[in-house]
């Protein structure tokens, strides 16, 4: 009888709350969660296929359960995320018992009930199996990506543009709150496209407000942005909104417009300019992170200089870089040539991270002395650890039960990648973080 249950979790925070949502689910239906895969009664892999690192670690683990199921052959194999694009599939992994493609996402927990058989078996009592959820939680809010981008996979793997109903999200919220979520963080590909498939539509700033309405939530997040559709709505959200943080991930992939041009992002830098100084004209104290790659077909050594003279311009806190990696079935894959070699985006990519590493340092250095909120979301060797509204990891010792609080943690020392600190002895944690931020 099933009983036990693995979910091995890559990729993107969609997948994360995905996951988190099915555990919940299974929980419910009686099943509990596995030591690891070895001893569970089936595994879901919850796939990533964005790069190809992310997905040789798929073959990895699906090559690593073939074997347990020769062994084993009651186990169930499921593989969810992003898949589809994966040629062969059935041919290559024929022990897999269910791809859950990406578009039924919202069905995969129906589908394995049916796989598993659970309606016969259990009866369902969700008062019963009620897992306490984290401090911070992803809310899928959006599906798919209507782009063309010409080096992205996700447009075919998880479909054109949908959103759920403002509604329906605020339900989430309100029961996640009232489980103990503190902060929620809503997730899409492309996140400002948001209820522009709703009848009537729906603007991503008016989900922002009312999510800002809910009782007891205190942090909203939203992330992935393009700055193509980052308007003054949204931009007015951030500055106004109590709850939502001063914190934007804007992917903007590369600092040359040539290049730009041939990934069809659809801006140049410039645009990209002028959004980030009215972002930091209205917000003070924003936390502004961004995505890049190197080595995209045809990048030359002076374009790639580009990047490097943005960044060092633009000042991020945080920049996520990768090597450019074909995606089968993108134009970028079928019509240009991976002409930059693998040595070479490695060089580029060290040298995106050594700078950001100077830049981190000093914008974390001006925290020393401050005093922040920090929302604690765990502990980490010994110490607590949460995050600032911006969006910084933030260190301190309590004995103090502090797990899902607001604490003024005050900064005694700057990392490039985190920051470290002490709670008063009298320690005041404050009520609601509509205060907003950091104080000096
Ligand atoms: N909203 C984001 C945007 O505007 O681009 C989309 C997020 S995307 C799904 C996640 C990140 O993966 C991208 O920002 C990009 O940097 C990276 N990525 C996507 N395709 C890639 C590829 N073929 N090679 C390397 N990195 C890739």
């Amino acid at each position: 009888m099933t009983s036990t249950f693995h979910i091995w979790t890559i990729g993107c925070q969609m997948n994360v709350a995905d996951s988190r949502r099915l555990t919940e689910s299974l929980e419910k239906y009686g099943l509990t969660v596995a030591n690891g895969p070895h001893d569970a009664d089936v595994v879901v892999l919850y796939s990533c296929v964005v790069r190809q690192q992310a997905e040789d670690r798929v073959h990895g683990q699906l090559h690593a359960l073939q074997t347990m199921k020769a062994t084993r052959p009651h186990l169930k194999v499921v593989v969810a995320g992003c898949v589809s694009d994966i040629p062969d599939w059935h041919r290559r992994y024929p022990f897999v018992d269910l791809i859950a493609e990406p578009g039924q996402d919202l069905t995969v927990r129906d589908r394995l009930i049916d796989l598993l058989d659970l309606s016969e078996r259990y009866r369902f009592d969700p008062e019963q199996a009620i897992r306490l959820p984290g401090i911070s939680e992803g809310v899928t809010i959006h599906q798919g990506c209507n782009r063309s981008c010409t080096y992205c996979i996700v447009p075919s793997t998880r479909g054109g543009e949908r959103s759920r109903p403002p509604a329906v999200i605020v339900d989430e919220v309100q029961r996640l709150v009232e489980r103990g979520t503190r902060e929620v963080v809503l997730l899409s590909q492309i996140v400002e496209r948001y209820g522009r498939d709703l009848r009537p539509r729906v603007l991503l700033s008016e989900l922002l407000h009312q999510l800002d309405a809910v009782d007891g939530l205190e942090r909203i997040r939203f992330l992935t942005s393009y700055p193509g559709d980052f308007g003054r709505d949204l931009v007015d959200a951030i500055a106004e909104l109590p709850k939502v943080c001063e914190d934007v991930n804007l992917p903007i992939q590369s600092g040359d417009d040539d290049v730009l041009r041939r990934m069809k992002r659809g801006y140049v830098v410039d645009h990209y300019r002028q959004l980030i100084d009215k972002l930091r004209g209205r917000v003070t104290d924003l936390g502004l992170s961004t995505d890049i790659i190197v080595g995209f077909p045809g990048e030359t050594a002076a374009e790639f200089e580009s990047t490097l003279r943005m960044l060092d311009e633009f000042r991020f806190d945080v920049v996520h870089v990768a090597m450019y990696s074909p995606r089968p079935g993108t134009v970028a894959a079928t019509t240009m040539r991976d002409d930059v070699p693998r040595e070479e985006k490695r060089r580029r990519l060290h040298e995106v991270e050594s700078l950001q590493k100077r830049v981190a340092t000093a914008i974390n250095a001006r925290y020393l002395g401050r005093t922040v909120d920090v929302l604690v979301e765990g502990v980490a060797k010994g110490r607590w650890y949460g995050r600032t509204r911006t969006n910084k990891l933030v260190h301190f010792a309590s004995d103090l039960p502090l797990g899902g609080t607001l604490v003024n943690v005050e900064i005694t020392s700057t990392e490039p990648w985190f920051l470290e600190g002490t709670v008063p002895l009298a320690l005041t944690v404050p009520k609601s973080s509509s205060g907003r931020g950091t104080r000096r």
